[in-house]
């Protein structure tokens, strides 16, 4: 009895320790909540600091341009509108890589350099990089034999072999000026070497790059032979350069001006790169009898390239290049529609191969037959002759 009294008395004190140990586990798992609560409270408030931060950071930050390093912990530095300062640098950054001329981002109140931008293409540039020359081969022009091979030995010889003209003695040409009526197969031409030469390709239309704020249009022209250099080997192709390679004068609007900066800007560039350099220059103009002289000279645009009208060969091997890709059936007398096609230029038998199409499409026919041609020459043929006596009436009414 006394032994199971002494049983029972043990079990009642075990029972209630481990009440105790319960309410005690309670306890802390509650004070473990409470934690972990305050844990993710403080994290959330440091999140929301941080992002402040950022903001704050990010809030009017100023651009500038180290000038040069003063000292290991010092350099000037010029902003946009032409203060200079002199400034520290955040203690992350490297210093090694702000050199001269490096594009920086400042703080708005103290002006300590925060961190290095990357150097600046400006969006037109980079849009004319992007700009794709297309999958065309010297095949797909037309006629121009003797100009296709003085093209490749003036930009895609010293491209390819600069070391061919060093032996030699010479200087290559920098820039070449392709020159003829329109439609004749310059920009074609431009865009096959492009394609053929393993280089990167710029083109540039000069009429689009006159902005209305003095000083802009130069400094994307400098900023274009910047980028040249910097991705070497590179093509820069400018169309229709009469636009910014006018005859300069003395008098003049304010537009005149800016457009002579813009010639003056881009014949300093021409005279900047050496010519073993790997940027080549390829200018096309319908008028080349506007141009400047300065542009001109041996040097700067050392070859001209004469693309003219066609004749009757020529005629004949552009029509076939166009009537290539189109469903034939019968024998075409090729040399029947060229003759009809006197005055014609590249595009305008382009033009015919189109009309050929679509007289068969009239007929009810998937295939163009040798008619086709002749009705489609024909009736270019009146367009252009209305064409050219609109132009003589216009110009007899300007006398
Ligand atoms: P513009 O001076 O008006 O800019 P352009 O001389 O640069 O004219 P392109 O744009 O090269 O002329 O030619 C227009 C189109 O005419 C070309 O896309 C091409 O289809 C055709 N073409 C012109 N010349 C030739 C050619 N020699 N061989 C084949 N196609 C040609």
């Amino acid at each position: 009895m006394t032994s199971e009294s002494e049983n029972v008395l043990r079990r009642r004190t075990a029972y209630d320790e481990f009440r105790k140990k319960q309410l005690e586990q309670k306890e802390l798992d509650a004070q473990l909540w409470a934690v972990k609560e305050n844990l993710r409270a403080a994290k959330k408030e440091y999140g929301k600091t941080e992002d402040d931060l950022k903001l704050l950071q990010s809030v009017g930050q100023i651009i500038g341009e180290v000038l040069r390093p003063l000292d290991d912990k010092r350099m000037i530095v010029k902003v946009g509108c032409g203060s200079r300062y002199v400034v520290g640098c955040c203690s992350k950054m490297d210093k090694e890589n702000l050199t001269s001329g490096t594009r920086v981002v400042l703080d708005m109140s103290t002006l300590t350099i925060m961190r290095a931008l990357p150097h600046e293409v400006h969006p037109m540039v980079h849009n004319m990089l992007h700009e794709d020359p297309g999958n065309i081969s010297y095949s797909a022009v037309g006629g121009l034999s003797d100009q296709i091979r003085e093209l490749r030995e003036s930009i895609e010889l010293p491209l390819m072999n600069p070391e061919l003209f060093l032996r030699v003695g010479i200087k290559p040409p920098k820039g070449v000026l392709l020159y003829g009526p329109p439609g004749t197969g310059k920009t074609l031409l431009a865009r096959a070497i492009a394609r053929n030469v393993d280089a990167n390709f710029l083109k540039i239309v000069s009429s689009a790059i006159i902005d209305k704020y003095i000083g802009e249009s130069a400094r994307l022209i400098r900023e274009m032979f910047n980028y040249a250099r910097d991705h070497q080997p590179c093509i820069i192709f400018m169309d229709e350069i009469d636009a910014i390679g006018g005859r300069r004068f003395s008098e003049g609007t304010s537009a005149d001006r800016e457009i002579q900066r813009t010639l003056m800007e881009l014949l300093n560039q021409l005279d900047g790169f050496d010519h073993i350099g790997k940027v080549k220059v390829i200018m096309a103009t319908n008028r080349p009898d506007v141009l400047d002289p300065a542009l001109l000279r041996p040097g700067r645009l050392d070859r001209k390239i004469e693309i003219p009208l066609p004749n009757e060969l020529s005629r004949i091997e552009i029509l076939k290049i166009h009537a290539a890709g189109i469903a034939k059936h019968g024998d075409i007398d090729y040399e029947a529609v060229v003759k009809l096609a006197e005055g014609f230029n590249g595009a305008d038998l382009r033009n015919v191969c189109t009309e050929a199409g679509i007289s068969a499409v009239r007929a009810e026919r998937d295939y163009v037959i040798h008619v086709d041609f002749m009705k489609a020459v024909r009736k270019l043929n009146e367009a252009k002759k209305l064409e050219s006596s609109v132009h003589y009436a216009a110009d007899i009414g300007k006398e």
